[in-house]
């Protein structure tokens, strides 16, 4: 802890993973056993999750990214065809469509909870859509009721880009099992973290054989003998790794609920000038980000700077993908008249440092210096 005070209201930053001595004992294990990548760990990991998801299969991978291209290949989306996302959201989304030679076919968010909004899909779809990525933007759940609803109705596969969103709810069914995949990101800024790696889950046998073939250079899953049964990657995760995301995913309910407990806070006592992330009823939120939004470009970098010079690190929460140069050159939207919401979520949102270490002293005073902010500007 020599780089960390407890209370230390200086430098607080954004996010932090929280390594426990227990977990730091079980990586050391594996690097002393000398069986590195893909084992006992790996395996028991993939247990816990499909446990605590309620699913049928799940395959580690070596990052989220990694995770939502193997999830695209193994639906058979390639050249040419069509893939529905939101504007908004973190670039990985988006960057695997590019990859496979897919076309981005970007929607809009809503503008309360910053998820696809499912009115908007239907106009998107054409004849040569071939799925749908659903994200869980900042860790809350999409409508997908709504959604699937609609992805019934063309036939289209949905993918769960659920990175942020290990352990987020809706009722009693978990982020990941609604869909026919479900990807998630175990990098230090989510909730529970093996340095880098990512998670596959899926109730269909078939994919989840595509998807451990896909990480292991094509070998076959369920053979005895070595036989390649597609043109793989080397997208594997390290059993120390593993056996890190491991042993934080067993205090993964308390960790949710003290991040539930801040956001709370936050939701409470924040300046009412300021946008607060609403959460429809009977969704169970994971808070990986703590999203406002401000009612200008001008006042978020006012605000900004203002948290900076008191020591509080903050960021945008994600990106509106087809603004981004690459994504504007190619597909040359207008993102401030198509997509009017995720524009304005990237344009004025800020996320707050919301984290297993962020102590009560601090919350406070990150609410105490933003209520600041508002009470000298006004
Ligand atoms: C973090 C994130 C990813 C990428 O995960 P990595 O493990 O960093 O590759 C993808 N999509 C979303 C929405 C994310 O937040």
């Amino acid at each position: 802890m020599e780089y960390f005070e407890l209370n230390d209201m200086k430098n607080i930053p954004l996010a932090k993973p929280d390594i426990q001595d227990i977990d730091i004992q079980e990586v050391v294990k594996v690097l002393k056993s000398g069986n590195l990548v893909q084992g006992k760990y790996v395996k028991d990991l993939e247990n816990q999750t499909k446990e605590l998801i309620q699913v049928n299969n799940c395959t580690a991978v070596s990052s989220g990214t990694a995770s939502l291209h193997i999830a695209l290949i193994s639906l058979g989306v390639g050249y040419g065809d069509e893939v529905i996302l939101p504007a908004f959201s973190f670039i990985a989304t988006a960057n695997v469509v590019e990859l496979i030679g897919a076309k981005c076919v970007f929607v809009d968010i809503n503008s309360e909870y910053f998820t696809l909004d499912p009115f908007k899909i239907e106009a998107a779809v054409t004849p040569k859509t071939k799925a749908i990525i659903v994200v869980h933007e900042f860790g809350l759940c999409a409508n997908m009721e709504a959604i699937s609803d609609i992805a019934n109705r063309f036939g289209l596969p949905i993918i769960e880009d659920a990175a942020c969103a290990l352990g987020a709810k809706i009722g009693n069914f978990y982020a990941g099992s609604f869909g026919n995949i479900g990807s998630f990101s175990l990098h230090p800024r989510k909730a529970i973290t093996s340095g880098e790696g990512g998670l596959l889950v899926t109730n269909e046998f078939d994919l989840d054989t595509k998807f451990k073939a896909l990480r292991n250079h094509g070998i076959d899953p369920n053979s005895k003998t070595v036989d390649f049964i597609d043109a793989g990657f080397n997208y594997r995760m390290t059993d120390f790794q593993g056996a890190l995301a491991l042993s934080q995913l067993r205090r993964i309910h308390d960790t949710l609920l003290y991040k539930d407990g801040l956001a709370k806070s936050y939701l409470e006592k924040l300046n009412k000038n300021i946008c607060l992330p609403e959460v429809p009823p009977n969704y169970q939120h994971t808070w990986q980000t703590f999203h406002i939004t401000l009612n200008s470009n001008r006042e978020r970098r006012l605000l900004q700077e203002y948290l900076s010079v008191n020591g509080i690190q903050t960021n945008y929460g994600a990106q509106c993908i087809p603004a981004m140069t690459y994504y504007n050159k190619k597909y040359k939207h207008n993102s401030i008249e198509d997509f009017p919401n995720s524009w304005r979520a990237y344009s004025t949102g800020l996320a707050l440092p919301i984290y297993e270490l962020l102590t009560e002293i601090q919350l406070n005073y990150i609410i105490n210096t933003i209520n600041k902010f508002y009470n000298n500007a006004v």
